[in-house]
């Protein structure tokens, strides 16, 4: 059990998915400690219902279509709560509406981050607010009415349970939905390039009127880390050949520092952007999220599954980038469901298929370490089921006992192909889901991983 203090009562809003540049910092008052549940739980106790309050919101023409995504909807939940023991009933609000944009999917905001110190490590972060609902001793009065905001284009060839043979170019959409939910419960980093686009990485830069709060992560970054080259500079003398966002941003934190009063903010974000710590930390994690392998990843407590590689593989791309699992190392295993590409004409089963006929279901098992270490409670036991598929031939004829390997082997066999060939097994088109961080900047710019259709032929 882990105690968590609210002690200056810091939130911060947001309230477009489409524009995550949207946020306001507000007071909210916070009463009560809170206290992270024991992670041991009484089987008998499970909680069957669906623990999602669903406001569906259908702005499209066509009755039909609308129902169907309500519904789908309903059946994510409920595999999102059979899944995870949720205490408390988590307000979700979704707009189903045309975007007159071809290439997006969806979008999805936790609606408010609460700011809470831990008393692990005296370091504070930023909690989104369907997490805290679910420790004891939470403050009601303090929670926005929905915990997550989404949107999901109705433009999209999306195929629905019972709809018969999907289609090549069609998106499945109950995984769709439950990789957005994801999002909004959590899987969200706040290091991103909102500061310095293109050139380099940090967490979200904090003001609360005129004092600097320093630079804060989200609980998911707590346990994200760097694979340091040999030639990284080093001036660590722990031997570890990792370093953790948290020391990183502990070196940010030397600029300001947090606390100081600042009335001219220009002034200040040039100070930043010239400081030598932002050249050592922002830049270096820059290049470590820009086309490079097996560079950041989270490593999740208490489990002994490592290697939860984040993807870096591609143009560094807030929306996609950190805060998926990495396509190329995952998607042909049980954790297909987080990753940045959603491959189209496959139905929930033929992922599940693929990816080794996992037993849990959609939610894989490093997205269950994941959602566990951010503070959630599991149902399922995590199965020592890590496999990635290398030699999937089609989508059909997977099977677990004949296509398993191991990760290191897959990432050793796949590495010298090159990431154009990330596509080479699948057939069908790829939807990028553009879920998460979608900056201003991408949004006016039509640049690279925003949604990208690749035929293959
Ligand atoms: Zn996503």
């Amino acid at each position: 059990m882990l105690a968590l203090k609210a002690l200056d009562s810091i939130c911060m809003d947001k309230f477009d998915p489409w524009d995550i540049s949207n946020y306001k910092i507000s007071s909210c008052t916070f009463k009560e400690n809170f206290r992270t549940k024991d992670k041991n739980y009484n089987n008998n106790s499970l909680i069957a219902s669906d623990m999602f309050i669903l406001e569906f919101n259908c702005s499209i023409n066509n009755q039909i279509l609308c129902e169907k995504m309500n519904y789908t909807f309903q059946l994510a939940t409920k595999e999102i709560s059979r899944v995870f023991k949720l205490n408390t009933e988590i307000n979700l609000k979704v707009n189903f509406e045309s975007l007159n944009e071809p290439t997006l999917l969806g979008s999805t905001i936790p609606s408010r981050f609460i700011k809470l110190i831990s008393e692990e490590d005296n370091v504070a972060r930023y909690y989104p607010q369907a997490l805290v609902k679910q420790f004891n001793n939470y403050d009601s009065q303090n929670f926005l009415k929905y915990d997550i905001i989404m949107s999901i284009n109705s433009d999209q060839n999306l195929w629905f349970e019972g709809d018969g043979q999907i289609n090549k170019n069609q998106s499945d959409a109950f995984t769709l939905v439950i990789h957005e939910i994801m999002h909004g419960l959590g899987f969200y980093s706040l290091w991103d390039d909102s500061i310095e686009q293109s050139k380099a990485l940090s967490p979200f830069l904090s003001f609360n009127s005129n004092t600097f709060e320093g630079f804060i992560e989200s609980i998911f970054d707590k346990y994200v880390y760097v694979v340091k080259d040999d030639d990284d500079d080093d001036d660590n003398d722990d031997n570890s050949n990792l370093e953790s966002f948290l020391n990183l941003t502990a070196k940010l934190n030397t600029i300001g520092p947090p606390g100081i009063q600042v009335y001219d903010k220009k002034e200040f974000m040039n100070k930043v952007l010239s400081s030598p710590q932002w050249e050592e930390v922002a830049r270096y994690v820059y290049n470590k999220s820009n086309n490079k392998e097996h560079s950041i990843k989270f490593t999740p407590n208490n489990y002994s599954i490592n290697d939860i590689f984040l993807e870096t593989r591609i143009d560094y791309n807030p929306s996609s980038s950190l805060c998926h699992v990495s396509y190329h190392d995952f998607a042909n295993s049980s954790d297909f469901l987080v990753t940045y590409l959603h491959d189209s004409g496959l139905t929930k089963n033929d992922f599940l298929i693929r990816g080794g006929n996992y037993s849990g279901g959609v939610i894989g098992p490093r997205l269950l370490a994941i959602m566990s270490s951010l503070g959630y409670e599991t149902k399922l036991d995590i199965q020592p089921d890590f496999s990635v598929i290398t030699t999937t031939s089609s989508t059909t004829s997977a099977s677990s006992s004949t296509s398993t390997s191991t990760t290191s082997t897959s990432i050793n066999s796949l590495s010298s192909n090159g990431s154009n060939n990330n596509f080479k097994n699948f057939n069908g088109w790829k939807l990028v889901l553009i879920i998460l961080e979608l900056s201003i900047f991408l949004f006016k710019n039509y640049s690279k991983h925003r949604l990208i259709r690749t035929d293959k032929n």
